[in-house]
């Protein structure tokens, strides 16, 4: 592995950039892809996806990972590949999937690795709908708007270096560890985009829908459903709309433009009873996942007494759903209530032992109960499913600490610090790294 870890390239980069702008030189440009003309462009194809493959699993494992549900996954891809052979960069290495997450939302990272929610799957009503939220995340990769921000230096803050940002100022000190849990802070790997970004973003969505068959209504009912959504149910949409920015104008730009330039394609299929086969065993789990919904609304709002009602309804319904098990397990950590979160996260880790948050959290649950050889065996574990977290590192190097292994603690301490520099955890890895003697003050 690399020595200095596996985020100093793009912290390199991240110098490099704001350097270059310091110096006010070196400023690169590129012809867009999509409009054909020059942009401010600091960041090469490679680069994104680079960018890509190291962040966007986070994303996605955060996200609870993909459903285990193949058949649909596979419906979701198909459709996104079709749109995808018709944009501007049909090399780039585009995949779709569907992840287990509650909340109403998509996103695409730079390389075209994209993401939607079960939560917003089961409020769309056909695959024209699906088309326009694909052919929509397609748009802002077409259209290089990650690279572009951060060709600005707008996004220093989240992709650039996200990891060591957000694990380096993780609330909270050693004996509170509510806000470690999901590793990562909901959607701090995802890019905020632009009103200018969206209205590009949604004139290439629907003319790469309209291109692969679909009537451009499915644009506007995407549009009514969210703006709908927003009203009925705010809170599972926050996070959508703090990266897609939503408004009226969108909406309105959407009928207009399925009218005028689209008109001739208006009779197009939007394929309702497909999709609606397609999703029915998803369908089928509504009450679960709203009933998750509520639970999240209710951690958010740190009554966890009332989540934890709800993630219980959800499991009576459901009482294999990962992400339900995930989220009870979460729920009773924060409560101080180890043997609880231990028996949902190992519950969890039989349901999908591929994906990673339930040996993380089984390792907190047993550092609660200092169990510190048994937490090291499932952060240890957790690594290994998703290698790269320095968060995980510290937690090694804190599990080995606590069975006593000096050296080997001092070992994951260090690769911490190669990373991140600042918080309460650095000072406490630190602070080892010098009392041990490896390091001088
Ligand atoms: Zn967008």
């Amino acid at each position: 592995m690399d020595p200095e870890g596996p985020h100093s390239l793009t912290r390199r980069r991240l110098l490099y950039l704001l350097s270059a702008f310091a110096a006010g030189a070196a400023v690169g440009c590129a012809t867009s892809p999509v409009t054909g003309r020059t942009q401010l462009m600091l960041v090469s194809e490679e680069e994104e996806i680079q960018i890509d493959r190291q962040n966007a699993p986070f994303q996605f494992s955060a996200d609870y990972g993909q459903i285990q549900d193949s058949a649909l996954n596979d419906y979701v891809r198909h459709v996104g590949q079709s749109l995808a052979a018709r944009t501007h960069r049909g090399h780039m290495p585009y995949s779709f999937r569907v992840v287990n997450a509650n909340y109403v939302n998509a996103y695409a990272f730079p390389g075209g690795s994209i993401a939607c929610t079960r939560g917003i799957l089961l409020s769309l009503e056909n695959e024209a709908e699906l088309a326009a939220l694909l052919g929509h995340e397609l748009g802002h990769v077409n259209a290089r708007h990650t690279a572009q921000q951060m060709s600005k230096g707008k996004l220093t803050n989240t992709l650039v270096g996200g990891f060591s940002v957000v694990a380096g100022t993780v609330a909270g000190g050693l004996g509170q560890l509510a806000g470690t849990l999901g590793s990562i802070g909901a959607g701090a790997l995802l890019a905020s985009y632009s009103r200018e970004n969206e209205r590009e973003a949604d004139a290439l969505g629907m003319e790469y829908m309209v291109k692969a068959g679909y009537g451009p209504k499915g644009m506007v009912g995407l549009m009514d459903m969210l703006q709908s959504l927003s009203k009925s149910k705010p809170g599972t949409i926050e996070l959508m709309f703090a990266t897609h920015p939503m408004s009226d104008e969108r909406y309105q730009t959407a009928v207009k433009t399925s009218q005028t330039q689209y008109a001739s394609a208006q009779n197009l299929s939007l394929s309702r009873e497909r999709y609606m086969d397609q999703t029915a065993r998803l369908r089928a789990m509504k009450n679960t996942i709203e009933e998750l919904q509520k639970g999240e609304q209710e951690m958010a709002g740190k009554k966890l007494g009332d989540a934890e009602a709800h993630f219980r309804n959800a499991l009576k319904q459901t009482p294999n759903d990962y992400a339900g098990l995930v989220m009870m397990a979460t729920c009773q950590i924060v409560q101080k209530k180890p043997a609880e979160g231990l028996r949902y996260s190992e519950a969890a880790k039989s349901v999908y032992p591929q994906e990673a948050q339930a040996y993380n959290l089984s390792g907190f649950a047993k550092l609660q109960t200092r169990d510190f050889g048994g937490a090291y065996q499932d952060f240890n574990t957790y690594e290994k499913v998703l290698p790269g977290n320095p968060t995980t590192f510290f937690f090694k190097g804190f599990s080995l600490e606590g069975t006593g292994n000096k050296e080997e603690a001092a070992r994951e301490y260090h690769r911490y610090l190669q990373v991140v520099k600042e918080g309460k955890f650095a000072q406490h890895a630190y602070g080892r790294m010098v009392e041990w003697g490896y390091y001088k003050r």
